[in-house]
């Protein structure tokens, strides 16, 4: 399959990225909001929850322990408690104000104060256990959901990342774990001891006092009915606020990662302005949903109003008649009173669950979004023992773009040394990126020792080749961590080794803390001429069958770079060499040249071959150049 942005999250963040610079102009919120329809991504509520529940299922048995606590505690603190507070106020309302009476109902007064008492106790008791479970599993949890995130994001394309702002997706994992804190912080808290409570107190007052039990049962209905709408209505304006978020974080990374080109050109009031305006797109989201927060409160504040005066007023005509007593009253006040804050609260549940959804959402999206390079079925470790490289017919284009590469067909024999030459954005780099497959070609095939690279493991692929990118981005770890990085299980010796073949040793033993040095993020303490040094040291380690070098001496000044062409010379020895250069000097002993020009092979042959044909690019360049670069697009 082509990896090509098909799907919606795809789409979605090439629009997002684009929208950066566009949300500004979108004065129309409600035509805007309607325009992104963030709930046409591709997660729903149920991909968020089976995520949780593929996370949760280890410590299943736990949450039974945690659901039973606060249901038990709750019930025996919001459900028992209010009936024994209902006979404690009958007894006094009973009593009558001789001495004697009095003295008589201590007793029977003492013994309710001792239950509710109790109740009180082993329900805060319960509760507790419940909080301490609760701690434990959400560690558990949080922790599987954050390393399945990783597992999952880090195993998607080049392709990928390369369409991707890393620091909205460092934020997407962050929030996934986070929002799973609210959302089982909602459920053990709110939802569940809301849910005891309903039920418990219809279920008491269906036997004490069945009109009231009607009463606030319809009130509850009606209540329930009309927060969903709200609620759903809410919903599109969280998403669009938390994908705002996105958006700010992904600014934000865009530019802090661009800083030296921001200080270069003197750009820092324009980078304000445009950050300005992403921030200035999320606040005022972000007023929208505070504003329409307000407006829902403000209804359940009025409905909870009204439904405070309609018991009382019911109770007291029933009263009239004699039908209640002091304590229906106390039992009735008590049980609204709590009621009324869950479905006080009931409005920000919702609203904090769908927050929590949105949040996970995005990073869901991700999780659900097929990785574009796959392992076909059954796919087996390739075995390379020759490295002959050999494309047939490939095509290839970016995005349902124009096509990179035409129909390139070309044979490396096993050992041979080709180089890649054209000017620049002729798809060299594309090339080999394809035998890497980082993308997936649309026709055509590529194999290696005649194994289709598509139908072998991409580890297996990727392990049979050393490649040295035009500038290799490092890890912040140490210069040892680093190179080892070319096989896991090398010893310091061997990686000290490599590091004296690739000329790394020199400026690796002045600092000061040698091999332990951290590079910094993206290796950005090292000199680019470093930074490469460091990735063929990796490469010597890794010592794969097929080498291929993208510019690989391009940051080397001409002392360094006798030194590394030595290593390379080294290096090669016995390999398939794919080299890309721009400096047609270091690639005139090549065994075979390869101009590449729009995507298409125009010429090969030896650097002898090709210079005797007058008319051909090559030539051209050659007699262009003295040792130098080829110079943008030659026709
Ligand atoms: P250079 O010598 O400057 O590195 P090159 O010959 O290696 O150039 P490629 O990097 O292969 O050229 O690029 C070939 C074409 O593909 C260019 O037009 C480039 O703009 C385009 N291209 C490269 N990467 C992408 C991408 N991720 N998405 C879309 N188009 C891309």
């Amino acid at each position: 399959m082509i990896s090509l942005p098909k799907t919606s999250f795809e789409w979605h963040n090439v629009i997002s990225s684009k929208s950066m610079e566009k949300t500004q102009k979108n004065t129309n919120d409600t035509k805007n909001m309607k325009k992104k329809k963030p709930q046409d991504g591709m997660a729903r509520l149920s991909d968020v929850f089976r995520e949780y529940w593929t996370s949760m299922r280890s410590v299943r048995w736990i949450y039974l322990v945690i659901v039973l606590s606060f249901v038990i505690s709750t019930f025996l603190m919001s459900v028992m408690t209010p009936l024994y507070l209902k006979d404690f106020f009958d007894v006094l309302a009973k009593t009558g104000t001789e001495a004697a009476e009095l003295q008589a109902s201590v007793p029977l007064l003492m013994h309710i104060l001792f239950i509710i008492f109790g109740l009180g106790l082993s329900g805060a008791l319960l509760r507790r256990l419940g909080a301490y479970f609760d701690n434990y599993a959400y560690i558990r949890v949080s922790t599987d959901l954050r390393e399945r995130a990783f597992a999952y994001f880090i195993g998607h394309s080049y392709g990928f990342f390369s369409s991707n702002f890393t620091g909205g997706l460092v934020q997407r994992i962050a929030r996934f774990t986070r929002s799973f804190n609210n959302v089982t912080d909602r459920l053990f808290y709110n939802i569940i001891p809301m849910i005891v409570r309903i039920v418990g107190i219809i279920v008491v007052l269906t036997f004490t006092y069945k009109l009231l039990a009607w009463v606030l049962g319809a009130w509850i209905l009606f209540l329930f009915i009309t927060s969903y709408g709200i609620a759903r209505w809410k919903l599109k304006y969280s998403l669009l606020t938390s994908e705002a978020d996105s958006r700010v974080s992904a600014a934000t990374s865009d530019a802090l990662g661009n800083h030296t080109t921001i200080q270069l050109f003197g750009a820092r009031g324009h980078e304000n302005n445009r950050f300005h305006k992403v921030v200035s797109d999320y606040a005022r989201l972000w007023r929208k949903r505070w504003n329409i927060d307000i407006f829902s409160d403000t209804i359940y504040a009025l409905f909870s109003v009204v439904i405070h005066f309609t018991v009382f007023y019911i109770t007291i005509k029933y009263w009239g008649q004699g039908g209640v007593t002091v304590g229906i009253f106390v039992l009735a006040q008590t049980y609204i009173l709590s009621l009324n804050e869950d479905i006080w609260n009931s409005s920000r549940i919702i609203r904090d669950m769908y927050e929590a959804f949105a949040d996970s959402k995005e990073a869901v999206d991700v999780m659900k979004l097929p990785h574009e390079i796959q392992d076909a079925p059954n796919a087996k470790a390739i075995t390379v023992s020759g490295g002959t490289v050999e494309l047939k017919n490939v095509a290839f284009a970016f995005d349902q773009g124009n096509p990179v590469i035409r129909g390139v067909s070309l044979a490396i024999a096993s050992g041979e040394r080709v180089a890649f030459i054209g000017p620049s954005g002729a798809g060299k780099s594309t090339l080999v990126r394809l035998i890497l497959r980082f993308y997936d070609i649309q026709s055509g095939s590529i194999s290696i020792d005649g194994q289709d690279i598509s139908k072998v493991t991409q580890d297996s692929l990727r392990n049979s080749i050393s490649f040295v990118p035009q500038d290799p981005i490092l890890f912040h770890r140490t210069l040892m961590e680093n190179i080892r990085y070319g096989r896991l299980d090398a010893t310091d010796e061997e990686v000290i080794q490599a590091a004296k073949l690739a000329h790394c040793h020199e400026f690796i033993s002045s600092f000061p803390q040698g091999y332990d040095t951290y590079v910094g993020e993206r290796g950005v303490k090292l000199s680019g001429g470093e930074r490469q040094r460091v990735a063929i040291a990796r490469a010597i380690l890794k010592n794969a069958p097929i080498l291929i070098l993208d510019e690989a001496t391009s940051s080397l000044d001409s002392h360094s770079e006798v030194l590394i062409q030595e290593a390379l010379d080294v290096l090669m020895k016995n390999k398939t060499v794919i080299v890309i250069a721009h400096r047609l000097s270091t690639i005139k002993k090549m065994d075979r040249i390869i101009v590449v020009n729009h995507g298409t092979i125009i010429e090969e042959g030896t650097h002898e071959k090709l210079i005797a044909d007058n008319a051909g690019m090559y030539a051209k360049l050659w007699s262009l150049q003295s040792g130098g670069f080829i110079q943008g697009e030659i026709e």
